[in-house]
């Protein structure tokens, strides 16, 4: 089931629509935690990145690319469940490998040949998701009911985050399942990740995109029919890199759930930094005046910025550098984890 369905209202924010200015002059912003994230590293690069749609030619990025294969096995498994179709391992396995081909993903060896083999290729794909479905799934059939799959949310405006003198903020998000377990409804969100130590658990909190699933969560739930509390999500976290015979299934797992909860004084922070961010968010579009980071610029995330090879050039370079280099992807659906020409997010 898919919550937007459910509500069974119009569907108002369109690709590629970042606000609206109201009557009364207050501007209705409208985020998602990508977007949001990128305008917190960057103002530069969210405008490069969203209102420019601009991505590198070539551009095949190993871990995102691996973990929308994985994204898109775990919705298929699922969303079969949630439709009292459940699937076999020998499905399972047969599913993984036409995802893997449909998304060409034997080309990774070209682009990274060392991440490639220390995957193990297709094996270790088939290796990763038979693991997964003996060893988790028998877990979750048991102890998950499954309320929603493809659970995008936001874009009919049903998760108001606040508003000031100067905006109103609407959220969209897809966790990729809410869960009722222990008499609780959980947003659950699969990760792929290099790979899984004692740190895991401070990966996700504090977190840009999982207050924003508990918020929406809560709007859910009741629209449902479910009076249950909402405050915490799992991670439903899986390696790439399988180091469990060299160290020992416990100190780094394969896989692992993580729960993060967050109090109601939390989400109000959460909420709070948002709105700050929607107002500068305004004023940005406003007056044309996006601020640079100059510190992320040659190292963001271990890598230079996919637009440094821009923003390194004279003013007057650059379009020819855009030309050149760059392709316009198509408008991103906030709260989606496709674009419209199908361009996966990263997970
Ligand atoms: S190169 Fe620097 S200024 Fe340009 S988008 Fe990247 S981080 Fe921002």
């Amino acid at each position: 089931m898919n919550v937007e369905s459910s509500t069974e209202t119009k569907e108002e924010i369109k690709p590629g629509q970042f606000f609206k200015i109201r009557d009364d002059g207050k501007w209705e912003i409208y985020l998602d935690a990508t977007m949001a994230g990128t305008f917190g590293v960057c103002e530069m690069m969210y405008r490069e990145a969203f209102l420019e749609r601009l991505v590198p030619k070539g551009d095949h990025p190993f871990a995102r690319d691996l973990g929308s294969w994985w994204s898109a096995v775990m919705e298929q498994i699922y969303n079969a469940e949630f439709n009292q179709k459940r699937l076999d391992s020998k499905q399972i396995v047969d599913l993984s490998m036409k995802v893997w081909n449909e998304l060409q993903l034997d080309e990774l060896e070209k682009y990274h040949p060392r991440s490639f083999k220390e995957f193990g290729g297709r094996y270790g794909a088939l290796t990763m998701i038979a693991e997964y479905a003996t060893r988790q799934l028998p877990i979750d059939y048991q102890t998950w009911k499954i309320i929603a799959a493809e659970a995008h949310f936001g874009r009919n405006k049903e998760v108001c985050i606040g508003e000031t003198d100067k905006i109103i903020l609407y959220w969209m998000g897809q966790p990729d399942l809410f869960v009722l377990s222990n008499e609780r409804i959980f947003p659950v969100d699969h990760k792929s990740i290099a790979y899984i130590d004692a740190n895991i658990t401070k990966k996700y909190k504090p977190h840009i995109q999982i207050p924003g699933y508990i918020i929406a969560g809560q709007i859910i739930a009741k629209q449902l029919g479910y009076d249950l509390p909402v405050d915490r999500a799992i991670i439903n976290c899986v390696a790439r890199t399988d180091r469990t015979s060299k160290s020992g299934e416990s100190k780094y797992p394969r896989f692992k759930r993580i729960s993060v909860s967050y109090s109601p004084s939390e989400l109000d922070e959460w909420r709070s930094r948002r709105l700050r961010q929607a107002e500068r968010l305004r004023h940005c579009f406003e007056f044309n005046d996006w601020a640079w980071n100059e510190y992320a610029c040659s190292n963001i995330w271990n890598k230079p910025c996919q637009y440094q090879n821009i923003h390194e050039k004279p003013p007057e370079v650059r379009p020819v550098v855009i030309k050149a280099d760059y392709i316009q992807r198509d408008f991103w659906i906030p709260g989606h984890r496709k674009s419209e020409n199908g361009e996966a997010k990263e997970t």
